[in-house]
């Protein structure tokens, strides 16, 4: 029987029979852990509002083997995000993020940074009302972490490579990046600023910091790369994702 503690953030909860809770935490050091907790479901003095989704704390596990289901023996929450709880949005973005992991994550595949990524993100939307800058960084950190963002260097059509200088847009209905010459006649595009074009090459190789976009204007058809190159990955498109889509892209 194994115990260990870890950092983590909730970001799925789910009930379980009468009482029980089955919680997703992506932790620190161990990755992303599916554990049951008993009587979680009504047990308000033991574990008071802890796993809510996007909770932030300390959660200590208990494994009996390595075929079972661990279970939480305890949590401590240093961070309920009160603030970001009582905004709509924020809420929505927060339950999309978390599915967003939960879908794309291998379990016990531990990455500091993904952690670092995510309680940044949230941490962030406590007090930012920059929603868009916040979800391109965490989508653009959690692509690169899963080997999935390409760097964007050439014309996706003709194969160019981009020159500085150059013209950059994106063509809407297929999330592609396209040089001037092969902007389609009929489909409507969206040019795409330099800095934003070298801040996705960037985060190609490198950890990117939510500093650096915040104030950037992000255009709202750069969520289509972004949903482009999820949506091959995953199985089936997110449950909240239209309704992400109509609440933050088109404000
Ligand atoms: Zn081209």
């Amino acid at each position: 029987m194994g115990t260990f503690t870890s950092e983590g953030i909730v970001i799925n909860r789910l009930k379980y029979l009468e009482s029980d809770l089955i919680v997703t935490i992506l932790s620190k050091d161990h990755g992303k852990i599916k554990a049951m907790v008993k009587g979680g479901a009504n047990s308000r003095k033991r574990f008071p509002g802890a796993f809510e989704t996007g909770n932030i704390g300390e959660f200590g596990f208990v494994e009996k083997n390595p075929y079972q289901i661990a279970y939480v023996a305890h949590a401590t929450i240093d961070d309920y995000l009160i603030r970001l709880k009582k905004d709509y949005e924020k809420t929505l973005l927060l339950i999309y993020l978390s599915g967003l992991t939960d879908v794309m994550t291998p379990e016990r595949q531990s990455s500091q940074v993904l952690f670092s990524a995510l309680s940044d993100t949230v941490r962030f939307l406590e007090d930012s009302k920059q929603l868009s800058q916040a979800r391109l960084f965490y989508e653009l950190q959690l692509l690169r972490i899963n080997g999935l963002l390409h760097v964007v260097g050439r014309c996706e059509l003709c194969k160019e490579p981009f020159r500085s200088g150059d013209d950059v847009h994106l063509v809407v209905a297929s999330g592609r990046f396209v040089c001037h010459a092969c902007v389609p006649n009929d489909g409507k595009v969206c040019r795409i600023p330099l800095a934003l074009l070298t801040l996705i090459k960037s985060a190609a190789h490198h950890d990117i910091y939510l500093n650096g976009l915040s104030g950037m204007e992000i255009p709202s058809a750069l969520f289509g790369f972004t949903r482009r190159i999820i949506t091959s990955y995953i199985d089936k498109p997110l449950k909240l994702w239209d309704m992400i889509d109509t609440l933050l892209l088109y404000e």
